[in-house]
């Protein structure tokens, strides 16, 4: 395919838009009174699209923004990885839109599996995965987007290496998006269905997030790493402690850090449950931003951070509030080990073999992974080199089965030229291709270790959920620093510290790993590497054909939902009445149905088959009238295909989880019409909304018991509603099964937006028919 050099790119389309975020800033400074901001909220309200709509609505005058405003934000550039981009370039296309509103890029690395080493098993997943990749492709190049192909590397370190940049607002469809939050860009995961929304130019909307304030203190030394600054504050603040929050580092001890390190405490934010991370501009982004060709982005950030205060977009005011504030002292931390099954669970290294003795842990693991989108930098990889350098010379070899995966071709190369890839393969490490791999489940182990055998594995990603890596959920992994992770696995025993403990030579003589020292960036620049791993132009065409097999089983070309109809709703039947917990994994189930994501009719096969049944407690069991029962996908189907929309009957909390759209996408395909739950999730009300779908809650908790699957249902005041923007109440007629009739009278939050999203079929059908006036 063409490609550019990221040297020749044009650092211009790369370079955040600084004077509109500057005019921006002033104007928002005006509206709120001068009052001191942190920098997340800088650089978050520099991209409202109408400030004092935002700021001024809803928030008592702007007294109490952060949790409580609404914010209409409008980014500055997209980022997809190949699984979550089918459906949300899919999305795009019904828009009609000739390209994309702001620069976008797509990067394939989710597909590709780790078992080999790259030479083999990058052509084979390539082969395997070739209609998708030929699709993401031809679309990449008619609408004009940036396509990494197979082979160049992990998202979130390509972002970091060609695309972040400080005061950069950046939405990512994929949750480690935060990554780019090291380089002091506000970089948040998303939905394919919010890509869109920036995609095609409408207003992407947020809950103000709170703000909690990291101060770090002293600099690292020894073993300790940034690594450990994220596993050590997982720890405290467990895996919902970073809701609603961004985490916003501050304090003397940013300027000691490197660049890619703060990448990593970013990267693992998302862990906490923050909405992203980020670090001021700071000392460590100016040979980063060089050194990948950006040295002008550079400058222009160096002259605005040193600005007075009331101009300076790249730092926090010095009066700033945080929400809540902790404090890390880099010089007295300790490495961490955290795990297994949950990131939240933090070991500092001294305790570790005590925690393995107590918890019966086994003593002994088979595997070390090192690399990934998390931890793969220069500095990274040269620290662990010098402790693989260390253990060679001794004699020594690695216990557990060692690998590597570079996170993107530039990193690769730069260490192949350097020599650290023929050291670590020296010492038996296998090099997998610069892909994500085992890190999502892609890891075909080719030990003994079988299904349900409880075993251990230390890796340097940022996720250890059960089955995480081999698809074994008794494979216990321990997170770590990669430094670590390599030295743990020259002992093979979990129990191990190498800051105390030696190992037996060959020779029999007692080693003791220094700590380790590594370079921060290559003293030779990077290298280029393959220059079939560069991406395309990112200039539209519009003569390209998107590539699309009708016979596809992946791929599916999207038709429009139909609007809603010039009246209420009628005939409408209960499908099914949940009882207890319904998440997004409950609607949409991943594993396996993921190859689907681009295929709404097969993924559809997956709708709600983790929903318990209220009647009788079965899962996935639904009775049509005539009392057979099947399941829920195919009483959908049946029914759609008989020309009956549906309701469906829900608990608290409905669509909890992530912001995964094909849990609205895929009831609004099989004929849902309105869920009327107790409660809803707020990301998947939107969802809901988004698709043309009516999200109703309860006036009363109680009618929920006055509700059973199959009774028929009418509504009152919908189309009112409706029609007038959001004004009035919704009323459910429900009909029995005994011929009586109960009134249902429900709430609803729908804005006058969403009742345009609902009235057309969808928000996109909205914006196409906007498009084409
Ligand atoms: Fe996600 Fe892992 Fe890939 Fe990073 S390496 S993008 S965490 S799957």
């Amino acid at each position: 395919h063409a490609s550019t050099s990221p040297a020749a790119a044009d650092v211009s389309s790369r370079t955040p838009p600084y004077p509109k975020l500057l005019s921006k800033l002033s104007e928002v400074r005006h509206i709120l009174d001068k009052r001191p901001l942190t920098l997340a909220e800088k650089i978050l309200y520099s991209h409202l699209d109408r400030p004092a709509e935002s700021l001024l609505t809803n928030t008592q005058n702007g007294a109490s923004i952060r949790g409580q405003a609404n914010l209409k934000l409008k980014p500055d550039r997209v980022a997809m990885q190949d699984a979550s981009a089918q459906m949300a370039l899919l999305q795009f296309m019904t828009c009609g839109l000739p390209t994309t509103a702001v620069p976008a890029s797509i990067h394939c690395d989710h597909m590709i599996v780790g078992e080999k080493g790259a030479d083999t098993d990058l052509p084979a997943s390539i082969k395997g995965n070739k209609e998708v990749y030929d699709f993401l492709e031809s679309a990449a190049k008619k609408y004009g987007i940036e396509f990494w192909p197979p082979g160049a590397g992990i998202i979130h370190q390509t972002v970091l290496e060609n695309y972040s940049a400080p005061g950069l607002m950046m939405l990512g469809t994929d949750s480690h998006t935060p990554n780019a939050g090291g380089l002091g860009a506000i970089a948040i995961g998303v939905g394919g269905a919010d890509a869109v929304d920036a995609l095609v130019d409408a207003p992407w909307e947020l809950k103000a997030p709170r703000i909690l304030g990291v101060r770090l203190e002293g600099e690292l030394s020894g073993w300790a790493s940034p690594k450990d600054v994220i596993l050590d504050l997982a720890g405290r603040l467990t895996v919902r402690g970073g809701t609603g929050f961004i985490i916003e580092y501050f304090g003397p001890g940013v300027e000691t850090l490197s660049c890619t390190g703060m990448a990593t405490i970013c990267n693992m934010g998302a862990e906490v449950g923050a909405t992203t991370s980020i670090f001021p501009f700071s000392s460590g982004h100016i040979p980063y931003l060089e050194a990948t060709h950006r040295a002008s982005i550079a400058a222009a950030a160096g002259t605005i951070a040193s600005a007075p205060e009331a101009r300076n977009l790249l730092r926090a005011d010095s009066n700033a509030e945080y929400d809540q504030v902790i404090t890390i002292n880099l010089s007295e931390l300790e490495p961490h080990i955290n795990g297994p099954f949950t990131p939240d669970l933090s070991t500092p290294l001294s305790k570790f073999s005590n925690m393995v003795e107590v918890n019966s842990w086994p003593k002994t693991f088979g595997a070390g992974l090192i690399g990934s989108c998390t931890n793969s930098s220069y500095q990274d990889m040269t620290r662990a080199e010098d402790l693989v350098k260390q253990a060679s010379a001794a004699g020594l070899k690695p216990k557990a089965d060692f690998f590597i995966s570079p996170g993107s071709e530039q990193i690769r190369a730069t260490l192949e030229r350097d020599s650290t890839l023929n050291t670590l393969s020296s010492a038996g490490g296998m090099v997998l291709a610069n892909a994500c791999g085992p890190c999502i489940g892609q890891w075909k182990r080719t030990d003994d270790v079988k299904k349900g055998d409880t075993n251990a594995i230390f890796t340097s990603y940022n996720r250890n959920f059960p089955a995480r890596n081999d698809g074994n959920r008794a494979t216990m992994n321990f997170l770590a620093s990669p430094e670590l992770v390599t030295a743990l696995s020259y002992a093979g025993s979990t129990t191990f510290n190498p800051m105390t403990d030696t190992l037996s030579t060959p020779s029999g003589e007692p080693f003791r790993f220094s700590p380790p020292r590594g370079e921060e960036l290559p003293s030779a620049g990077f290298a280029q590497g393959n220059p079939a791993f560069l991406p395309t132009t990112g200039k539209a065409d519009p003569t390209v054909e998107v590539k699309i097999d009708p016979h596809s089983s992946r791929l599916a070309v999207l038709e429009p939902f139909a609007p809603f109809p010039h009246s209420e709703l009628s005939g409408l039947r209960i499908l099914y009445k949940v009882k207890g917990q319904c998440t997004t994994d409950t609607i949409s189930a991943a594993g396996p149905w993921l190859k689907y994501k681009g295929h709404l009719p097969n993924i559809s096969e997956n709708t709600l088959i983790g929903a318990v049944n209220a009647a009788t407690g079965e899962t996935n069991t639904a009775y049509d009238v005539d009392g057979s029962s099947t399941t829920i996908p195919e009483l959908a189907k049946r029914w759609k295909g008989q020309g009956r929309e549906w309701v469906m009957v829900a608990e608290h909390n409905y669509g909890e989880g992530s912001a995964r759209e094909h849990a609205a996408l895929q009831p609004r395909y099989l004929g849902g019409r309105v869920i009327l739950a107790k409660s809803f999730a707020r990301i998947h009300e939107t969802n809901l909304k988004k698709q043309g779908v009516v999200p109703l809650t309860f006036a009363k908790e109680a009618d929920y018991d006055l509700l059973d699957a199959c009774d028929e249902v009418s509504t009152e005041g919908l189309l009112d509603v409706l029609r007038s923007g959001g004004k009035g109440q919704v009323r459910l007629r429900v009909k029995k099964r005994d011929g009586k009739e109960v009134v249902v009278e429900t709430k609803h939050t729908l804005s006058e937006d969403q009742c345009g999203f609902i009235m057309a079929g969808s928000a996109l059908n909205l914006l196409a028919r906007k498009a084409s006036e």
